[in-house]
């Protein structure tokens, strides 16, 4: 049995040990859990609550990360990190949130999702691995730009934006809807159509870019939770050097299997699993104080609260063995984590065959987290809107995750497509003729429908009628 959690000077009001999955878990890990909780005690915590009421960006909580070496920590030894696993990067994120800050979590996750774009083509690429040396002692923070305005949730739709050619580099063109740690982040990895774009939307490229290059708005992140990731809009229309291109032209599409979405996904799971976790933290903590003097009963004491709490221990611990799970795996398949073989093998696809398991585990942890801080913040009655009991920032920040890309309904989606009709039914571009719908639709048209129709399709190829 491992020994009591601790708060502080005080055992953990919330679940201990015995609720976590700690066997996934090495002694290494173990010890950088226990260490990371003393810090999310000691800084992340209350700058989760000051932040919350300034919506300033928690600069003390990301530079204490950075102290503890997380920031790179899941680049390989070879290259300056200490070569993190998956299952050691989901419980990094479940901490950050659970015992400390969901912004400051979300604002991990969407570093860890440039990061991985980055560490898969890393290999003979100086720039890349010159950032990848300076992440914890400069505190480079990073985020990845990919939300277009006129895509919204399908982020691998990069409709606004551009490249060209030019001597010497790229000229890069990109408008993003949101970009987390918007005005702050040091660089970003902004997703665009690739250089030779012909109107095939899978054919997309990734690039790196530095603060100075490219225009932040933060102001406009004036929204009702995660107030502290600033996850305002970019705009970038600059030029690049060569080597800001990650990868090959078209590199994209697959980098978002085999790296961002891989690492995004799981980080989602983790991240949203801390969040459920830290509503039934603060619910334990509260229903067991709260007393009610006309039945000399504690909240806890009633059945209903059993049976309200049970349901949302075990939906969280399904969850929580779904985000796991899938990293065992991916550890297994990727030998514990590593980023280098990409560097004698860049066609190699150990991530890619998961993908939907991670977008299902997004799909799971987000609607959990959402449903049980609901259902926590009904445990507190009327204290539940004091700001002192925090249960109603852990419910704004616990909405976040079912809207972010891929939205829980767009997860859904991939996933049933994907079920019912194999990976090609997924259509992830929308290229796909839906033939029947189309004839369905012409059925309906009467002559001088069609014939509009045909004059329509004439005049795009350029043909006479
Ligand atoms: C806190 C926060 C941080 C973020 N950080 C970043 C970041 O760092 N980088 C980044 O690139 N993006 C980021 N985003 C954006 C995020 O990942 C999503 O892309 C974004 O939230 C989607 O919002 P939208 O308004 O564009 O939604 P839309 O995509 O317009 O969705 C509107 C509604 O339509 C539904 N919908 C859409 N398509 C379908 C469909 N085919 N079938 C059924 N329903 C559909 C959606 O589920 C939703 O209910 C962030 C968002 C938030 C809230």
């Amino acid at each position: 049995m491992d020994a009591a959690k601790m708060w502080g000077e005080e055992p953990y009001y919330g679940l201990g040990y015995e609720f976590d999955l700690q066997w996934y878990l090495t002694d290494e890990q173990k010890d950088l859990q226990e260490r990371l909780i003393k810090v999310c005690h000691d800084v992340i915590r209350p700058e989760a609550i000051r932040c919350d009421e300034t919506g300033e960006y928690p600069w003390k909580s990301v530079e204490a990360l950075a102290e503890m070496g997380l920031l790179g920590c899941i680049v390989p030894e070879k290259w300056g990190g200490r070569g993190e696993n998956h299952v050691g990067l989901a419980m990094i994120g479940e901490t950050i949130t659970r015992y400390g800050c969901p912004s400051t979590g979300v604002i991990y996750m969407m570093h860890m999702a440039g990061l991985a774009a980055l560490l898969y083509r890393a290999a003979g690429n100086e720039e890349i691995l010159g950032l990848l040396r300076r992440l914890d002692s400069d505190v480079m923070v990073g985020s990845a730009s990919f939300t277009d305005p006129e895509t919204g949730g399908h982020f691998w739709c990069p409709k606004i934006s551009g490249v060209e050619k030019v001597p010497g580099g790229w000229k890069v063109m990109k408008k993003a809807s949101f970009t987390t740690s918007c005005g702050h982040a040091k660089w970003v990895v902004a997703q665009t159509t690739s250089p030779d774009f012909d109107g095939n939307y899978a054919n997309i490229s990734d690039f790196l870019i530095y603060a100075d290059e490219m225009k932040s708005d933060p102001s406009l992140w004036d929204v009702m939770g995660m107030r502290a990731t600033i996850s305002g809009p970019v705009e970038i229309d600059t030029v690049l050097p060569e080597n800001r291109l990650i990868g090959a032209p078209g590199d994209g599409a697959p980098s978002n299997d085999e790296a961002v979405n891989a690492v995004a996904m799981i980080m989602y799971g983790g991240l949203y699993n801390g969040i459920a976790l830290s509503a039934l933290d603060l619910a334990r903590r509260y229903t067991t104080r709260r007393r009610h003097a006309q039945y000399g009963q504690a909240v806890s004491d009633y059945q209903i609260t059993h049976d309200t709490y049970g349901h949302a221990v075990i939906e969280t611990q399904a969850s929580r063995f779904f985000t796991y799970g899938l990293c065992q795996q991916l550890d297994r398949v990727t030998d514990n984590g590593d980023w280098t073989m990409y560097e004698t093998s860049p066609e190699i696809r150990l991530r890619t065959p998961y993908i939907w398991w991670g977008i299902a585990a997004k799909e799971k942890a987000c609607r959990v987290a959402s449903e049980t801080a609901d259902s926590m913040f009904h445990l507190f009655g009327g204290a539940a809107y004091s700001r002192r009991q925090e249960i109603e920032r852990v419910l704004r920040d616990s909405k976040a995750g079912w809207i972010m890309g891929p939205t829980n309904e767009v997860a859904r989606g991939i996933v049933g497509r994907w079920a019912l009709g194999g990976y090609q039914a997924v259509d992830w571009w929308n290229q796909k003729v839906n033939e029947g719908l189309l004839n369905s639709e012409l059925g309906k048209l009467d002559a001088e429908g069609k014939r509009a129709i045909i004059a329509k399709l004439n005049a795009e190829l350029g043909e006479k009628g």
